[in-house]
């Protein structure tokens, strides 16, 4: 395996073809021409890349495509098509997540605290799409976030940007749970790895300073994902998280709950007991459901 020194240099060498307007602009062009217009869309002929990005002269542009070519950019017989790579930069760009700075102000938005009953609203702010509850104290306790956060996460820019905080809302609910729902199957949507899950540590366990981030969560509920390689994690509950498997697909559907935030509202309200390493929900009818380590779930 190569050593990270390897992978960080040749990494800094992709960033430094890239830090060029023309060539942002080249792959902009190629999208647009040969992504945008399908899946199986043909080659851009050099002309056609040429006039889009207004560079008249040849020399120039030719040398700027050059940089691109192999690594972003794939060279055919009859044009250029993007590579892999060159579309990744090119959606990555669409996120906003490299530079914009949006902000949306709170507004109510369709759902109730599973805390208090209140209403919720939600705002957007340095990323992060946050669900908020006016009357009680929330779910998260920490520094960075204000009192009241139900829910808190990241999403891009672009998720409200010419798109309303309430459709934002649901959106980043609906998101987030396919990511849960992948990590619970115990890998990364990510990156692919290995993802370690983790139950809030027992009795007497050392689990660090910030309890593996337990500690900023006032419920006991609650499982922690962490992926091996990219470092993506989350805290979320483990019968949201397998709520496309059974029993509580079944569950949900025959309750009419539906995915999103209503399904992760319902279940958090649930009273947890904690049997050594397990879990017991009890919903207001009184069925039972048991979660393991491994989160199995079965019905008590
Ligand atoms: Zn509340
Ligand atoms: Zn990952």
């Amino acid at each position: 395996m190569d050593s990270i020194a390897a992978v960080r240099s040749r990494d800094a060498l992709a960033f430094s073809v890239l830090d060029s307007e023309v060539r942002l602009a080249i792959l902009d062009s190629l999208y647009d021409r040969t992504v945008a217009s399908g899946p199986l869309a043909g080659n851009a002929a050099y002309s056609t890349i040429k006039a889009d990005v207004g560079v008249e002269d040849s020399g120039r542009f030719s040398y700027h495509l050059d940089k691109l070519t192999d690594r972003f950019v794939t060279k055919t017989e009859t044009g250029y098509r993007l590579a892999e790579p060159g579309r990744e930069v090119v959606r990555l760009r669409r996120t906003g997540v490299l530079t914009e700075d949006r902000t949306v102000e709170a507004e109510p938005v369709d759902g109730e605290c599973y805390r208090c009953g209140a209403d919720i609203q939600a705002f957007y702010r340095r990323g992060y799409l946050v669900t908020q509850c006016q009357e009680c104290i929330g779910l998260i306790d920490h520094e960075l976030v204000l009192d009241g956060t139900l829910a808190s996460l990241a999403y891009p820019p672009s998720g409200v940007s010419g798109i309303d905080i309430g459709t934002a809302f649901e959106r980043s609910h609906l998101r987030a749970v396919h990511t849960f729902r992948a990590m619970a199957d115990g890998f990364c949507p990510n990156c692919g790895h290995d993802v370690t899950i983790t139950l809030p540590p027992a009795e007497g366990e050392d689990p660090g300073d910030d309890g593996y981030g337990f500690r900023h969560v006032d419920h006991d509920g609650m499982v922690r994902f962490a992926c091996d390689r990219c470092g993506r994690r989350h805290i979320t509950h483990p019968l949201y998280a397998t709520d496309d498997r059974e029993p509580m697909a079944g569950f949900f559907t025959r309750n009419g709950i539906d995915p999103g935030w209503d399904r992760n509202a319902t279940v958090m309200s649930w009273p947890v007991t904690v049997e050594g390493t397990e879990f017991v929900f009890e919903t207001p009818d009184g069925d039972r459901f048991r979660v393991d380590d491994g989160l199995d779930v079965r019905r008590d």
